[in-house]
């Protein structure tokens, strides 16, 4: 049942005056939970809790870990419908993407339990003592990641299960050894306090600490400040919104003790159409692209918002093919009324933009909090001159990029934000003879695809997913598979340290049978 109260720890709390409800878009109206937001005090309850229980928590083993990670995982699966019924009513999204984002979430827990039990993530690394080295000995160095503390975790709007209260940030972090204070997010609060609930069942059932885990509900921004700039605090994951994930980067830096902010934010996953390809395929693609762009109303954060090619009978085609093609596909519903009214507003100061020609748009009525898809066209001089096409327009939307030649492409490469993802609709001999094209778009990116979509990630240890800023604030993490790990842990040397007395990981007898570099060979050998 949900109560709309906080998790600070294993406790429900609801000290707070300002309260309020989640929207069901396809009903166009509120839902009936009543939401109390947290309180400062609560705030610094859950922060203290979670750095108590810091102390006990990072010392458990990667096996009691897994068994914490894996009873979450079962107590989300035992919610059984009551959490479908939820996460449809206040995100519409139909209830084949309700169980399909609960199984990716299930799945990541499992394999994050399963990595930590197995437990080499921790790169131990030991370069031994040589007393009789000349002109100097060496001293035994040990190393390995150990976890950083506390982690705020900023629930994403698109993705209630998958990226948020249990989600992906979530799952590393407890992997790593990090006590997590969720922000709840205020349009999908109840699915959020279902799966908090969950947690603290599996936290209570596996004997895990008190404050490991704190759902905070919030209606407005100043809770997440409080979160992110309490001195407990070391760390921070969110996704979202450029000015929001730049907001909180900037707040945690200019605390008297910046932390680090792992933000998820705004792609428009640019698309290179080459000639060629194109050429013997421009209807298939269409058809393929106007399913990529309308995939889950276009919320999504490798959406391709941005077509790339050159100028000439096969891009033009392609064009007609896939503004024929996207009002064929009915629209669909957004998250919520907010998102429904950015997605509006955003597309509008595109289209205002007096270099852009709309050559799509669906134009039967639809019902409230419908979206719909739009596909446009710039030319590419005009594109590098207006950096307002370049923005993110969080829905079914897409610009096409006019370019006068595959030198022109090029410069657009060049001149782009960072992605999360790009893509190169090619044949062999074109891929290979514009090597140029290839690496301006691998300069941008996290994850190049080939003759595919942007849109599916999946979940595994090869996925990166981060790129270049603005995509994210640190490319050279991911938020997606098991090493999204290290994001929340740092390097940790022991000198000269008691051998009786090093952890496990780096006991000569290597109890744990990981795989160790020993004076730099990677080995699961003894000493
Ligand atoms: P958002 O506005 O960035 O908000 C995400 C979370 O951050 C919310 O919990 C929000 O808190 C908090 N927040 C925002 N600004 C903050 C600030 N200055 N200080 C502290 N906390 C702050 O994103 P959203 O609500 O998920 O969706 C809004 C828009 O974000 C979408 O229309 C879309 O453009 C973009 N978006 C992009 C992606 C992507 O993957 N590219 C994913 C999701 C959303 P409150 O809600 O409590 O205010």
């Amino acid at each position: 049942m949900i109560t709309g109260q906080n998790y600070i720890g294993n406790t429900l709390s609801a000290q707070g005056n300002t309260t309020y409800k989640t929207f069901n878009p396809q009903l166009n109206e509120e839902n009936t939970s009543v939401f109390t937001e947290a309180t400062p005090e609560e705030i610094e309850t859950a922060a203290s809790l979670a750095a108590k229980a810091y102390l006990e928590y990072r010392n458990k083993t990667g096996e009691e870990k897994a068994v914490f990670l894996n009873a979450i995982a079962d107590e989300i699966e035992a919610l059984g419908d009551d959490l479908i019924k939820t996460y449809q009513a206040e995100t519409g999204l139909p209830e084949g993407r309700a169980k399909g984002e609960r199984g990716r979430t299930l799945g990541q827990l499992r394999t994050f339990a399963n990595y930590v039990k197995e437990g080499s993530w921790v790169e131990a690394s030991i370069d031994q003592a040589q007393p009789e080295r000349q002109p100097m000995p060496r001293v035994d160095l040990r190393k390995m990641l150990v976890p950083i503390g506390p982690i705020v975790v900023f629930g994403a709007s698109n993705f209630p299960l998958a990226y948020s209260t249990a989600g992906g940030d979530t799952a590393a972090a407890l992997a790593a050894g990090c006590p997590v204070v969720v922000k709840s997010h205020p349009m999908h609060a109840g699915t959020g306090e279902l799966v908090a609930s969950a947690i603290v069942k599996a936290a209570e059932k596996t004997g895990m600490p008190n404050g490991v885990f704190s759902n905070i509900n919030s209606s407005g921004i100043e809770v997440g400040q409080k979160l992110v700039t309490h001195p407990k605090i070391k760390g921070v994951g969110f996704t979202g919104s450029i000015k929001g994930g730049r907001a909180i980067y900037n707040l945690a830096a200019t605390r008297p003790e910046p932390i680090p902010v792992f933000a998820e934010m705004g792609s428009i996953n640019p698309v290179v159409l080459l000639p060629k390809a194109l050429e013997s395929n421009a209807r298939d693609w269409a058809k393929t692209y106007a399913g990529s762009i309308t995939l889950g109303t276009g919320q999504f954060c490798t959406n391709p918002g941005l077509l790339l090619g050159v100028k000439g009978e096969a891009l033009t085609q392609f064009t007609n093919t896939l503004a024929e093609e996207i009002v064929k596909i009915e629209p669909s519903c957004m998250l919520h009324p907010n998102i429904a009214k950015a997605y509006t507003a955003n597309k509008a100061k595109a289209i205002e933009q007096p270099q852009l020609n709309v050559v799509a748009n669906y134009a039967e009525a639809t019902k409230p909090n419908y979206a719909k898809s739009t596909v446009s066209k710039v030319k590419g001089s005009d594109f590098l001159e207006n950096e307002t096409l370049h923005e993110e327009v969080f829905g079914p939307f897409s610009l096409i990029v006019e370019c006068e030649d595959t030198s022109e492409l090029e410069t657009v490469i060049d001149n782009l934000e960072g992605q999360l993802t790009g893509t190169i609709i090619a044949n062999d001999v074109e891929l290979s003879a514009n090597t140029n094209i290839v690496l301006a778009l691998q300069n941008r990116v996290g994850r190049i695809i080939f003759n595919g979509v942007p849109t599916g990630v999946e979940v595994c240890a090869s996925m990166q997913h981060g790129g270049p800023y603005p995509a994210s604030t640190d490319s050279r993490f991911t938020a997606v598979g098991v090493n999204s790990i290290k994001r929340w842990a740092r390097p940790f040397s022991f000198q000269s340290w008691p051998k009786a007395l090093l952890p496990d990981a780096l006991k000569d007898d290597n109890p744990l049978n990981l795989l160790r570099a020993i004076d730099t060979v990677k080995t699961r050998a003894k000493i």
